[in-house]
């Protein structure tokens, strides 16, 4: 692993363009539980049943439930970790422009970072299904299940569920991200959610250098990724980021 950090600093302080993907992984050394994975909600819950935009307009109270009041008493707590204060670090220095991730936990911003692209959208807020109008998920009484608008109507999350788009913009936004690079960090997902995971693909056909960082191999390690920094993203990002600091001393002595 001492290698790949070296080549992986190295990599990002002769980059002109660093952009990172992040999944789940990335937050769970901050304690919330990925998807897929040792320890992940999947093991207790059938996804499709409930992250699917189907199953929540069906049974909104179920899903809220079952899945979103679960992930909530993790996501008013938690805070960001080393990885996510890494990837920070590297923008404040200049070295990184974009992180697209899929998460909806916030913590990247959280972290300082400004340029973030939540792809599959954000749980900070809610909106009402019927009139639409928009609160702060932290303003909303969760104690009452389904949580609702004060015109009666039902909130959602603002996360984009299976079975639903990914808004246009962002999905814009991440694809010129992902073509204009020169470097993609990927850090933390399982590279199944498309199109998510079609990013990396768009970084590698358009020239990047694609790295990994991830406890576990996946479906672009020795395709699409060049190299697979194997183990927790937390831990990885601490000593990458603090190589990169040693190599920009060491220039500038
Ligand atoms: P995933 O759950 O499918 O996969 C998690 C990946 O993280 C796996 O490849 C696993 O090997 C890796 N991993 C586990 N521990 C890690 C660690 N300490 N450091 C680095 N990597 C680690 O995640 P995904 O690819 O992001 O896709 C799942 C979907 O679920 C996403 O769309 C996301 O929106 C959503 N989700 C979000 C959160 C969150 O906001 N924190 C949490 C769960 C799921
Ligand atoms: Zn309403």
């Amino acid at each position: 692993m001492e290698d790949f950090i070296k080549k992986t600093a190295e990599y990002i302080v002769s980059s002109k363009h660093v952009v990172a993907l992040t999944g789940a992984g990335i937050s769970v050394e901050s304690g919330i539980p990925p998807f897929r994975g040792k320890g992940g909600l999947w093991e207790k819950f059938d996804p499709m049943e409930v992250a699917h935009i189907d199953s929540f307009m069906n049974n909104p109270e179920k899903v809220w439930r079952l899945l979103i009041s679960e992930m909530k008493e993790l996501l008013v707590s938690a805070k960001p970790n080393a990885a996510h204060l890494g990837l920070a670090r590297l923008e404040e220095l200049g070295l990184l422009k974009t992180v697209i991730t899929q998460n909806i936990d916030g913590l990247h911003q959280m972290a300082g970072n400004k340029d973030v692209i939540e792809f599959h959208g954000s749980f900070a807020w809610l909106r009402c299904l019927d009139c639409g109008s928009r609160e702060q998920t932290v303003e909303v009484d969760l104690s009452h299940m389904p949580p609702r608008c004060d015109c009666g109507g039902i909130y959602r999350p603002e996360c984009v569920f299976f079975g639903e788009t990914i808004p246009m913009q962002d999905l814009d936004r991440s694809q010129i991200a992902a073509s204009t690079c020169d470097l993609m960090l990927v850090v933390g997902t399982s590279a199944i959610v498309q199109p998510a995971a079609f990013m990396p693909v768009i970084a590698k056909q358009s020239g990047a250098t694609v790295i990994e960082i991830n406890p576990e191999p996946t479906p672009l390690t020795g395709t699409t990724s060049t190299l697979l920094v194997q183990g927790k993203a937390g831990k990885a990002m601490r000593k990458i980021t603090a190589e990169v600091g040693r190599i920009i001393a060491e220039k500038q002595r």
